[in-house]
């Protein structure tokens, strides 16, 4: 039977009082330091923040994980990423510094050694190998690639393009591909069983949109594109295949004739990569297009 739910933010929030609000402007103050273009008020990192600390919530009631100490570990996944006024990346000095600001504010705001020794491992761990055996690290992992999906996933999507300067064009042909085979691949990069079931639900909804959005690309003749769908076994484990969807044009955009593709993976130094080389015999025009396979839990 489920557990009757709590309201994890109430309870932080008179567990202890003032916390949340640190936490908002410790990541508003550190995105605006890097970037200050925008207004003070809106802030990208805490709307993804909140996002990912809400799926959390969920993921860690269903999962019977502690609510609290996986909320509280979300609300601080990427509050390291601006220190110093710089962008680090995953798998850098980020989670260091989302640690260091967690055990900073935990500490302060009266949370228990012992849990805040829990919340610091959980986004320690968050990107090495010990996510196998660390379950806040396993629910902020799935929570954070959930927010990418779904509506709201996609709605970001477009919006870090805007930011680029990127028209839907430009941003369905470069980076469209990606996009689906994460989407596609979502629910066997989980490591949470509920991680999992939502997986399903949000891939099936994204891939869904980015047909539509295709097709009425197509019919307000912006672009031409098909999804192409391929199976590979994927370079990591092998035996596992991974649905890669490829966002193409069906023929040569130079000269309209038919172009055939072909494709390799690559070991890379943060990756397995998928390079694809589209190719016309007629005119002689060549695509590439490249990026990182998803990893499989
Ligand atoms: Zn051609």
């Amino acid at each position: 039977m489920a557990a009757k739910k709590i309201n994890t933010f109430e309870v932080i929030g008179s567990r202890f009082p003032g916390l949340m609000d640190e936490i908002r402007k410790t990541i508003q103050d550190s995105e605006k330091a890097y970037d200050r273009v925008g207004s003070r008020s809106d802030s990208f990192l805490w709307e993804h923040t909140m996002h990912v600390a809400s799926i959390a919530d969920r993921l860690a009631q269903s999962e019977r994980v502690d609510p609290v100490l996986s909320v509280a570990a979300a609300l601080f996944h990427d509050a390291g990423k601006f220190v110093g006024g710089q962008y680090h990346e995953e798998g850098t000095i980020e989670e260091e510094e989302s640690a260091r600001i967690a055990e900073r504010l935990l500490r302060q705001h009266g949370m228990k050694e012992a849990d805040i020794r829990k919340v610091l491992s959980g986004l320690r761990a968050l990107y090495n190998e010990n996510i196998r055996k660390n379950r806040i690290a396993a629910i902020l992992h799935d929570a954070d690639f959930l927010s990418k999906f779904g509506a709201m996933g996609v709605a970001s999507f477009f919006a870090k393009s805007t930011l680029r300067g990127r028209t839907l064009r430009s941003t369905v042909l470069g980076h469209l591909s990606k996009e689906l085979t994460y989407a596609a691949c979502l629910p066997l990069s989980m490591h949470t069983a509920t991680g999992k079931k939502m997986a399903g639900q949000k891939a099936k909804d994204t891939l869904r949109f980015f047909h539509s959005l295709l097709s009425e690309l197509r019919e307000a003749q912006v672009a031409d594109l098909e999804i192409r769908r391929l199976r590979i076994s994927n370079p990591a484990s092998g035996h596992r295949l991974l649905a890669i969807h490829l966002v193409v044009s069906p023929a040569c955009p130079e000269c309209g004739k038919g172009w055939s593709m072909k494709w390799a993976t690559e070991k890379g130094i943060k990756c397995n990569k998928l390079n694809v080389d589209w190719n016309c015999s007629h005119c002689g025009e060549q695509i590439e297009t490249s990026f990182c396979l998803p990893e499989i839990a």
